[in-house]
């Protein structure tokens, strides 16, 4: 039987480590803000401007919300960015997505200050990664790598199976892993023989968006699985990438949909606020 991770709990410990970032600052004189842009009325991303403006609260971090209409131009979104690039008070920006499609995601987030990129997905900060020179990690690869170590497993020399090569997910956390010297092996929808793969990984990740894709055939008995996935089921029930009931008997740890690696996305974007504030204020972020 697994060892459930649990990733409230987690993000629990990292909001409070965070809170307590926030604190020291405001000593400081620095009182880290977040600003949250949200266009059009997606009820998904509501949820999630939602739980992130919570969590900033939650942190005593600053946050202002932009709740933007759906038919808003792309000159008014990124006259809109140039502002919060320029304002002070505010050290992270996050953009929610997805854009409606009018909008050029890519060219906006490639507008937003880097040193404000509290999401890690312009060029320049991906750039950084991936020569291991970072301030601000993408939040959900680095709440995994979070996830990982507070089971004590290290990554260090293990076979790591990453399903996914998404920007955003995929790619980033094989980045991760290697950045703590696992052996690490991609995997996408072209990939031939994937369970062949799988059942070698001593820690498996699942970034591939589709319910209980990864079955107990796919899993090395004592693997570390991780479920980044956020699907519903035939019954309209969330539920992860992985068949939880099947692999759980088998895993050494595996962390449950919901309560998983959600929860840590967010606490994660939270600690990149800190740093964003840190960086812009010439503090060392450690
Ligand atoms: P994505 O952009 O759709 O990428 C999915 C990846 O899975 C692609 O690389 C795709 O391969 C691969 N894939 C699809 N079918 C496959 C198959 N049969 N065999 C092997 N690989 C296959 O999705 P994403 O943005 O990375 O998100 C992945 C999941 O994580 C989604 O469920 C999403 O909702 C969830 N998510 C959760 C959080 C969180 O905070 N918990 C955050 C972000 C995302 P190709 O590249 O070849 O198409």
């Amino acid at each position: 039987m697994a060892q459930k991770i649990d990733g409230k709990a987690i993000s629990a410990a990292v909001k409070a480590r965070v809170a307590a970032e926030v604190e020291v600052l405001k000593q400081q004189g620095i009182h880290t803000g977040m600003a949250v842009v949200l266009v059009g009325d997606d009820p998904a991303s509501k949820i999630y401007v939602n739980n992130k403006k919570k969590a900033c609260a939650e942190t005593g971090i600053y946050s202002e919300e932009y709740a933007l209409p759906a038919e808003t131009t792309q000159e008014e979104l990124l006259a809109l960015i140039e502002k919060l690039n320029a304002d002070p008070k505010i050290h992270g920006i996050l953009v929610q997505s997805p854009l409606p499609r009018h909008l050029d995601e890519k060219l906006i987030v490639e507008h937003i200050d880097p040193n404000k990129d509290v999401d890690a997905f312009h060029a320049y900060n991906v750039g950084k990664i991936m020569i291991g020179d970072f301030a601000f990690l993408p939040c959900t690869p680095a709440g995994v790598i979070e996830l990982i170590r507070s089971t004590g497993v290290e990554i260090a020399g293990k076979n790591c199976v990453v399903i996914g090569r998404s920007n955003i997910v995929g790619k980033p956390m094989a980045m991760l892993l290697l950045h703590n010297n696992g052996t690490v092996t991609i995997c996408h929808s072209k990939t031939q023989d994937l369970k062949s793969i799988t059942a070698r990984a001593d820690i498996l990740v699942a970034a591939v968006g589709r319910a209980k894709f990864v079955t107990a055939d796919m899993v090395k008995p004592g693997a570390v699985v991780i479920d980044v996935g956020m699907n519903r089921d035939e019954n309209g029930k969330l539920c992860g990438d992985v068949d939880y009931a099947a692999v759980e008997p088998l895993a050494s740890f595996i962390t449950p949909v919901p309560g998983g690696v959600g929860p840590m996305t967010i606490a994660m974007l939270m600690q990149n606020a800190v740093s964003a504030a840190k960086i812009q204020n010439g503090i060392a972020v450690n």
